[in-house]
């Protein structure tokens, strides 16, 4: 017999759909993956999906396990009842579609829909770095930046099922303009792609540098500028050099590597300064592949917020790095699915 209690979480991408059976201590049983094409059409998208739940219900079944419910988390704008998808940039064929409630039509189990921002920062809330933290931001920094907060243990739903993007706060109103069309978000300050281009810069001014080269390594070997591993998953023209290796030449002492994180840390410290005074949060935890940089990056914020801040709304603050790493996503929306169904 079915031993414990689990769920199914499903986190989709526009690049790729993660799949995990996971049990009420947030505990990793089963997992899948399938590599998404976002330029599909919402059937076919839709077909993807529900193969995958499919191939993991019956790998639970040989395991001897049940989950009696899925929660499927994607970036992206939810309407109120949280059946229509309202608009996700990276998967632009579900916009405004039926996908979720289509999903639900079709599966004999209780389903509910949530962002992958909510979803990470209820896993961080409920079984990771942000345990017992009843006010408490979860940010992941990759490509663009996403965040959730969570105030008395409850998921904060201001607009869209999200609490407001926290990556297009601005925080340097003559600063570099945004994707967004805004100018200074913390987006265009503090994200994967920012400290690319830093690193970038620095290299070009130190070419003795190790940044510099593995840049010139790179071009001899066909390199791909923000490959699989890389904070970016698209080339950009003006980035040359990925966060794995800037990573690696931090690693190794880089100077130029350092000053990069610096900076990028320092304006990550200025976004948080600026979160702080609106959700006036204990913790903020860092994740996404700007992660991959670890303790150096989280130094330079605690130092900007520190040196920015208001010092009654950040003195107290602790800024950690986060602790589930890329399942945040399928936990938190297993998660979400068990509460949700539990009370309606
Ligand atoms: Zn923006």
């Amino acid at each position: 017999m079915p031993s414990n209690t689990c769920a199914i979480g499903v986190d989709l991408g526009g690049q790729s759909v993660k799949l995990a059976v996971v049990d009420d201590s947030g505990a990793v049983l089963l997992r899948r993956q399938a590599a998404v094409d976002a330029s599909r059409l919402e059937p076919e998208i839709r077909g993807l999906i529900m193969h995958e739940i499919a191939a993991i219900r019956a790998e639970a079944a040989s395991a001897r396990l049940a989950p009696d419910h899925v929660g499927l988390v994607m970036p992206g704008y939810l309407d109120r009842e949280r059946t229509r998808v309202l608009f996700a940039a990276n998967l632009p064929t579900l916009n405004d579609t039926d996908f979720l409630s289509s999903i639900h039509a079709s599966l004999d189990l209780p389903v509910s829909f949530d962002a992958d921002s909510n979803a990470a920062a209820f896993a961080e809330y409920r079984f990771g770095a942000g345990r017992g933290v009843d006010r408490l931001i979860v940010a992941a920094i990759g490509t663009g930046i996403g965040a959730g907060v969570i105030i008395d243990g409850q998921v904060l739903r201001i607009w869209n099922h999200i609490a407001g993007s926290l990556g297009h706060v601005i925080i340097d109103a003559r600063g570099p303009k945004c994707a967004c069309g805004a100018t200074g978000c913390v987006e265009a300050l503090a994200s994967g792609p920012a400290l690319e281009r830093r690193a970038t810069e620095a290299a070009d001014r130190n070419p003795k540098s190790k940044l510099a080269a593995m840049i010139k390594l790179s071009c001899g070997t066909g390199f791909q500028p923000g490959g699989a591993e890389g904070l970016t998953p698209s080339a950009q023209q003006s980035t040359r050099i990925t966060g794995v290796q800037i990573a690696q030449a931090l690693h190794e002492n880089d100077a130029a590597a350092a000053e990069a994180v610096r900076e990028t840390g320092w304006w990550l410290g200025a976004a948080i300064a600026a979160w702080c005074v609106i959700f006036r949060p204990s913790k903020v935890i860092i994740g996404g592949g700007i992660a991959a940089i670890g303790e150096p990056l989280l130094v330079a914020a605690r130092q900007a917020l520190a040196q920015v801040g208001q010092p009654s709304a950040t003195k107290d603050v602790e800024i950690a790095a986060a602790a589930l790493g890329p399942d945040a996503g399928v936990i938190g929306a297993a998660a979400l699915a068990e509460r949700r169904g539990r009370v309606s």
